[in-house]
């Protein structure tokens, strides 16, 4: 069976070491050695000022919003995980949705300016399958109106812009270390900053406020991760470079295989170095890639239909029109893409997709 994505497990013996010096030592959470040592990792890695690992890439968010004070309407992108959402209205935000662009599948900033109100506080936007959202002019209009910018870069690790990381923009970015993403930690995420203040903030904020034992510097709750967690990470992350390699490989050959059909892709803003999260493409309709869908599976290929239905249909946000999201997810479908997928297995998902076209 392929599924859309499969984890990447480290050989455990490596797992194993880095756990004999969590048992020798007996510290397991509150900001262990390893924890401090992926963060540090991750820092070079990534090329970012602070990087603070959280639980998950949800409390990521939230307490991105909560560090920067964000309250009132936070205008957003309909086209995302939930997670994008719920945050927002978990923490008594209110999701404003503003259409995408048919061509990035990010939030169109074109639309942003006429959806700002005396409530606006901030922009909530992803970086949809890793291609980055139009980063200039959203910075732009948060100069402007004096909004908060938080990127959801759940699908970015790696990803580059003009030269430098594609985290490096907006008041804070947030990353998902979940299991199915690139990297992972089994379950956790990051808060990704380059502001010292906000940054002791949220260092505070994910350890329940303490400053120190007995002092708390303000309201927290406990986002922490684990040493188990940061163990498995740092295995991840050694081998990320062979990781990130093969996506590219098995990518380009899917770009090959599938240009007879013409099928729309993200398109990448200029200055942009991808890491390859997902394969999504674009079907004509529906219609299309239903019998598609179909015929994969009766091959026992399992794609997803990343992000659908679109966020404006969720049962707690107000309703919202945004056609352009609502029709790109009706019709993208993401391809299985993962470190152990074979060509061969590439060349059959094609053919039975070409097959099933018309
Ligand atoms: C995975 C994901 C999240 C949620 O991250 P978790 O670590 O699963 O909480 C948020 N936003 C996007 C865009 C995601 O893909």
């Amino acid at each position: 069976m392929i599924r859309v994505t499969k984890t990447f497990l480290p050989p455990l013996e490596e797992y194993h070491d880095r756990l004999r010096n969590v048992w020798e030592n007996g510290w397991i959470t509150n900001e262990g050695p390893l924890v401090v040592e992926l963060e540090e990792a991750l820092r070079r890695y990534l090329g970012v000022r602070h990087v603070l690992l959280v639980s998950n890439g949800t409390l990521a968010l939230q307490l991105a919003v909560r560090a920067l004070d964000v309250q009132g309407e936070v205008i957003t992108t309909p086209f995302s995980y939930v997670a994008t959402t719920s945050s927002l209205v978990w923490e008594h935000c209110q999701p404003v949705f503003v259409d995408i662009d048919p061509q990035t599948f990010c939030l169109d900033p074109g639309l942003v300016e006429a959806a700002i109100t005396p409530a606006t506080r901030a922009i909530v936007a992803t970086h949809v399958f890793g291609t980055p959202c139009g980063i200039e002019e959203i910075e732009q209009i948060a100069r402007r109106y004096n909004l908060r910018v938080i990127y959801d870069a759940a699908h970015s690790f790696g990803v580059r812009y003009q030269g430098s990381s594609v985290l490096q923009y907006g008041d804070v970015s947030t990353l998902s270390f979940h299991a199915t993403k690139l990297f992972h930690t089994g379950e956790g995420g990051a808060v990704v900053t380059n502001d010292d203040e906000l940054a002791r903030r949220l260092a505070y904020m994910r350890n329940f406020g303490h400053q120190d034992a007995h002092s708390f510097a303000g309201l927290g709750i406990n986002a922490k991760n684990s040493e188990i967690h940061a163990a498995l990470g740092l295995c991840v992350l050694s081998h990320l470079p062979q990781l990130i390699n093969r996506r590219h490989r098995l990518v380009a050959l899917y770009d090959q295989l599938l240009a007879p059909a013409g099928l729309q892709r993200p398109q990448l803003p200029a200055g942009t170095e991808m890491v390859y999260s997902y394969y999504p493409i674009l079907f004509q309709s529906e219609t299309q890639l239903l019998r598609v869908t179909q015929a994969l599976n009766s091959a026992e290929i399992f794609p997803r239909r990343y992000f659908y239905p679109s966020l404006t249909t969720l049962p707690y946000v107000l309703p919202a029109y945004c056609p352009v999201a609502s029709d790109v997810a009706s019709r993208v479908l993401c391809l299985p893409l993962y470190h152990d997928l074979a060509e061969t297995d590439v060349a059959r998902i094609v053919k039975i997709v070409l097959s099933s076209l018309v």
